[in-house]
């Protein structure tokens, strides 16, 4: 059994650069002197991914039969993922390996890696602009769709992936609730996309 943070890494990912025992995704920015951004997207592949429906993990292209995207609560009402599409076992990959996606962030802020993660500014899966800092509180799902529209989103002014509700095959949410928001943030339903409404619009 592998270590539950370190996650086997699947074929498709073999090419890819590991850090920390986890993959670096094709999408992650790098600094002048070559260093990898865990925090950071690389604002022309995330375009390029979206627009050329590029996996943004493995950077190949996309089945359109079946794309993965990883959306937060906020996220699901509008069915709009500021992020470029998976394939499904990068999606699954990510989910299980990226420390956000799977909501255990807190729980693993002690470990050497996630300390190292954290140090590195990791929110995996960030959006571009970094208007919206990591909410531990909320909730990530995987969305399967067989297909999507690039586009400006007017709240954003990036570019983001617009999913149709017809094509929409599944949606799953990620791992455990995350455990350091007991409380204050009831789960009134898992997927409700009407009921949840985006707790932080940052109006700076
Ligand atoms: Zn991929």
């Amino acid at each position: 059994m592998t270590a539950p943070e370190i996650p086997a890494v699947p074929v498709r990912l073999a090419r890819r650069p590991i850090v920390g025992g986890l993959v670096v995704p094709w999408i992650t920015a790098r600094t002048p002197e070559g260093r990898y951004r865990f925090g950071a997207v690389d604002h022309h592949r995330h375009v390029r991914a979206l627009q050329d429906r590029l996996c943004q993990t493995c950077g190949d292209e996309l089945d359109t039969a079946r794309i993965v995207f990883a959306m937060r609560d906020s996220d699901l009402p509008l069915l709009v993922s500021p992020e470029p599409g998976m394939h499904p076992v990068c999606a699954a990959y990510s989910a299980s390996g990226c420390p956000m996606l799977a909501g255990r962030m807190s729980h693993y802020r002690t470990t050497p890696l996630a300390a190292q993660l954290t140090e590195a500014d990791a929110t995996f899966h960030g959006d571009p602009t970094g208007t919206r800092p990591a909410a531990p509180a909320e909730r990530w799902h995987l969305l399967w769709a067989t297909g999507y529209r690039a586009f400006t989103n007017p709240l954003t002014g990036q570019r983001a992936a617009m999913v149709l509700p017809d094509q929409i095959l599944r949606i799953r949410p990620i791992g455990p609730p995350p455990p350091l928001c007991p409380a204050d943030h009831a789960p009134d339903s898992e997927t409700g996309p009407e009921s949840t409404p985006g707790p932080e619009r940052s109006s700076s």
